[in-house]
């Protein structure tokens, strides 16, 4: 992007908005290369768009609310590069990483469109002539999959040689184009058969999405070995978060304002229920999606190309279900018994996803209903009793009168229900995916990611490979070498070589410091080594609120660091809310 090499003498102090994956992940790189940092999160969490939800502690009573695979394919290796690199310090026991086999598709899957069951196996082999889809006869009996790589093989073999030629050539050529407009005109398929690969192999209106977006998203699902993370996603961001240090993170801190100050520093406004932080910092990563950038409106008026990606960049809705039964009865059907994958149906719930983790086990397991954009954004408006029983009704469509062959019962979803709980993503700021419209690789990507003077931008969006944790990764390390120059992403240790492990928070002492209600304090300033370097004031909403508990001192200072959580904004809710309801099988 930009080919300055500037590694500045001095650490930098730097501000860094949203701790989801691009957020932790530019923050542990700086601080690598000896620049503080300071994260500002407006949840009570970090992780963002990765969140493992555990309905109990017990083993694999768990769903992925957000990310859930990861490829291994040589476009994600900065995953698989970060794990390696966590993995080489001492964790504590429940941030440690291990990685597992993820089952992408498993024998037993279903399939259930237009009314007719087939195999979901392989669910790339159906035809139309076995689901009774009408296509004009020379269609009939070709696979969704020979259809589609007819279509997309070409394209995908444009980038094969040469990744970054072939994508340029890609975005010249096709990304004005729909994919469904590509399909209608470019390969000359008639509408029906669209329909037909559109609905079995992808998610409705995904072939309203850029060419290039589509021919991305099937070469990243074109990979054999896939991973998953025992005992859920959430730590990785969490390992994550250790190693930055505890005090380096403010908590339910919305940014609500962003300025340049003529001296090239960076002003940053941050709110919560317990106050306003006013801080400044020498540089700042906006690492949030566009639609959180877009609702600061207290920043600067960037280029018309600039304000246009912020405000256009598209993301499709994202919607999940986790549902915990008394069994793992989907593994006990008889033939058709499947051991992870996915079944797909043309029902609202589009996709059942079986875990992987935890297979043949004999107690209470989880499975899971996802959906992609126009298929997850019906659900948006319905109350979360009512998903709730929709899902349950389509479940009962696909099982109930089943018998299960450990328990020899019939199998009845709502009388084996526990418990539920939903992610609805693009009801909140965190919003589903980037996926990009006809047009906005060409003339969205690069004014989205340039950096404004000393304001850097960074999250999944801003990388070729969105929609996956590698994209937010990539594009974290994007913004801290625009920031500071040309440094290595986060990689495994090489030889003897090993990181020095990050300073680790020690016991943090209370401090007796009380603060007036209503005046702003100066709490820090650029000063020597010994006290934070940034200057920062906080406003107290609340007359009963107290530097103490969860309020550190640095070791060695007597000046107070940052609040470590402002307690989050009630009018304003970031992130985003699971429903949790119980089930008949909770009574249990
Ligand atoms: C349902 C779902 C399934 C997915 N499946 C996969 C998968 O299987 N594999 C995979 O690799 N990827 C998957 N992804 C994508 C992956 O999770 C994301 O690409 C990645 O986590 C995005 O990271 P990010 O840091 O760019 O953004 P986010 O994770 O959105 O992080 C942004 C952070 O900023 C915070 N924030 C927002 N506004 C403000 C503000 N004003 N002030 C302070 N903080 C703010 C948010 O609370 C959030 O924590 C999935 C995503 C979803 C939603």
């Amino acid at each position: 992007m930009t080919d300055r090499v500037i590694h500045p003498a001095k650490p930098l102090d730097v501000g860094i908005v949203g701790g989801g994956m691009a957020g932790l992940y530019a923050g542990l790189l700086l601080q690598k290369h000896g620049h503080r940092v300071r994260i500002f999160e407006g949840t009570d969490r970090v992780g963002g768009r990765v969140y493992t939800h555990y309905f109990t502690q017990e083993q694999d009573q768990f769903f992925e609310a957000g990310a859930m695979r990861l490829p291994q394919s040589g476009f994600q290796t900065y995953t698989f590069d970060l794990i390696d690199w966590l993995r080489q310090f001492r964790l504590p026991k429940d941030r440690k990483i291990k990685l597992i086999p993820y089952i992408l598709s498993a024998p037993g899957n279903r399939l259930y469109v237009n009314g007719v069951r087939g195999d979901g196996y392989q669910v790339t082999s159906t035809t139309p002539a076995s689901i009774n889809w009408e296509v004009p006869d020379e269609y009939k009996n070709k696979t969704a999959g020979e259809l589609l790589k007819t279509a997309i093989g070409p394209l995908i073999e444009m980038l094969e040689d040469d990744f970054d030629q072939g994508f340029r050539e890609l975005v010249e050529r096709y990304d004005n184009f729909s994919f469904r407009f590509y399909l209608v005109s470019v390969i000359g398929w008639p509408t029906s058969v669209i329909d037909f690969v559109e609905t079995v192999a992808s998610q409705t209106n995904q072939f309203a999405l850029s060419v290039p977006e589509m021919v991305m998203q099937n070469m990243e699902f074109n990979t054999e070995d896939w991973f998953t993370i025992e005992h859920g996603m959430s730590r990785l961001p969490s390992a994550m978060s250790y190693l930055l240090g505890y005090r380096n993170i403010t908590y339910g801190a919305r940014v609500t304002g962003v300025r340049n100050e003529d001296n090239g520093n960076v002003a940053i406004t941050a709110v919560g229920y317990n106050g306003r932080i006013e801080a400044k910092f020498d540089r700042v990563i906006l690492a949030i999606p566009p639609a959180a950038l877009k609702m600061i409106a207290d920043r600067p008026r960037w280029s018309i190309p600039k304000e246009l990606a912020i405000r256009s960049m598209h993301f499709e809705a994202l919607y999940k279900m986790g549902l915990r039964f008394k069994t793992r009865f989907w593994e006990r059907v008889g033939p058709k018994s499947m051991r992870g994958g996915q079944s797909t149906t043309d029902l609202p719930i589009r996709w059942i996803v079986y875990p992987s983790n935890g297979i043949g086990g004999d107690g209470p397991g989880v499975l899971l209903v996802y959906a992609w954009m126009t298929d997850a954004t019906t659900w948006l408006p319905l109350t979360p009793t009512e998903r709730r029983s929709l899902a349950l009704f389509c479940l009962a469509r696909m099982y109930n009168g089943e018998v299960d062959t450990k328990t020899k019962k019939e199998i009845d979803v709502y009388d084996l229900l526990i418990g539920s709980s939903d992610a609805v993503w693009s009801a909140k700021t965190s919003t589903g995916d980037a996926m990009f419209l006809p047009g906005q690789f060409n003339s969205r990507f690069e004014p989205g990611r340039k950096p404004e003077g000393n304001i850097f931008f960074a999250g999944e969006h801003l990388s070729r490979h969105h929609t996956w944790i590698s994209g937010a990764l990539e594009s974290a390390h994007q913004a801290v070498r625009d920031m500071i120059g040309d440094v290595p992403p986060l990689g495994p240790p090489v030889g003897q070589h090993s990181d020095q492990p990050p300073q680790i928070d020690p016991k943090l002492p209370p401090t007796n410091i009380e603060l007036n209600y209503g005046a702003p304090i100066l709490l820090g300033s650029r000063g020597d080594d010994a006290t934070p370097k940034v200057e920062y004031r906080f406003t107290p909403h609340e007359p009963l609120f107290r530097i103490g508990q969860g309020w550190p001192v640095y070791e060695g200072s007597t000046a107070p660091a940052f609040p470590l959580h402002l307690g989050g904004d009630a009018r304003h809710p970031i992130g985003v809310e699971l429903t949790d309801l119980a089930g008949p099988g909770a009574c249990e």
